[in-house]
């Protein structure tokens, strides 16, 4: 067999890659089958106001939990809900659960509380988005102006067709955030035609702050930028106190990330919002 006189770098890089393939193949049987099950859920990842320290929202982050398979991070199952167009079904469920959720929340003492759902590129085009959110918001009673949309840059390079979406979902209330923000390929020319409320700056550059030859410059010109086209900022993934400082010395509006907490379950959060949460 070639594979015992192969080296042993090539052993393991055919193993890897046989492997990758059969795990890719397996999730999206997987996929299939647990589409219309129990098996999503969802996290709630508090956003802080990085002026008053205040929880101002929160992000949906999906879960999958396969009774034999164990977890499977949103990285490795999303995009194959997209490729196989499995995200629409998926994608409406996650919404539906993220509103039912919202509406249990919206009445509590907060003041101005979003949360935030991420919508993939394929659901953004879909020709019926805009009804089907409306039925969601409908019947679950949710007030739309306590809703945020994540998107990111991908979708924004059809600039008519995106920005024509993005003012309909702005019309309805329902706020916008551009997620990930610097690792796609969007002009800044581009930005100012969307009505975006919210940029995300992307783990990377905030990962740039801390260390000894990261860039810094990036995160704040993407904060200043922001500040110029009128939108607030969130930076994502902040770990340190470091970089917390640097965020609030660059204005920063917001912040979400390990240091202040982790993805919580539904009953977690319900808690924290109870105790009136203030990151100090
Ligand atoms: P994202 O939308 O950029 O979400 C932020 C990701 O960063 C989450 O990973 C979150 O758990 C993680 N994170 C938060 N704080 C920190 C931190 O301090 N350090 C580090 N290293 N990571 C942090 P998660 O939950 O694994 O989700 C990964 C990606 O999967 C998301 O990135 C999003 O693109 C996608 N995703 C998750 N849920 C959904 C969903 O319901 N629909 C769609 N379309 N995509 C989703
Ligand atoms: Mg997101
Ligand atoms: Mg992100
Ligand atoms: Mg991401």
């Amino acid at each position: 067999q070639a594979k015992k006189e192969g080296k042993n770098n090539f052993q393991f890089y055919d193993e890897s890659l046989n492997s990758r393939i059969y795990d890719r193949l397996q999730i999206e049987n997987e996929l299939r089958k647990a589409i219309d099950s129990e098996q999503f859920s969802l996290r709630y990842q508090p956003i802080v106001d990085l002026v008053s320290g205040q929880l101002v929202g929160a992000e949906a982050l999906t879960r999958w939990d396969h009774p034999e398979l164990g977890s499977i991070p949103p990285d490795q199952f999303i995009p194959i809900a997209e490729e196989t167009g499995l995200i629409l079904p998926l994608g409406e469920r996650i919404l539906r659960m993220a509103c039912k959720e919202l509406k249990k929340w919206q009445f509590a003492d907060t003041e101005r509380f979003t949360l935030a759902v991420n919508l993939s590129i394929r659901q953004f085009y879909q020709p019926n988005l805009l009804k089907i959110i409306q039925g969601i918001l409908r019947e679950t009673e949710t007030d739309p102006t306590r809703l945020t949309i994540e998107i990111t840059e991908s979708m924004t390079m059809n600039v008519k067709k995106a920005s024509s979406i993005l003012y309909q979902l702005k019309s309805m209330g329902i706020n916008i955030s551009m997620d990930d923000f610097g690792t796609g390929y969007s002009s800044l020319n581009c930005l100012k035609e969307f009505p975006i409320d919210h940029l995300k700056i992307d783990q990377t550059f905030i990962r740039e702050i801390s260390g000894t030859n990261g860039n810094k410059n990036i995160a704040a010109t993407i904060i200043s930028m922001a500040h110029t086209l009128g939108m607030k900022v969130i930076a994502e993934g902040v770990e340190t106190e470091e970089q917390l400082h640097f965020l609030k010395q660059h204005n920063s509006d917001e912040a979400q990330g390990y240091l202040f907490s982790k993805p919580l379950a539904a009953g977690e959060f319900h808690l924290l919002i109870d105790k009136g949460f203030v990151y100090s």
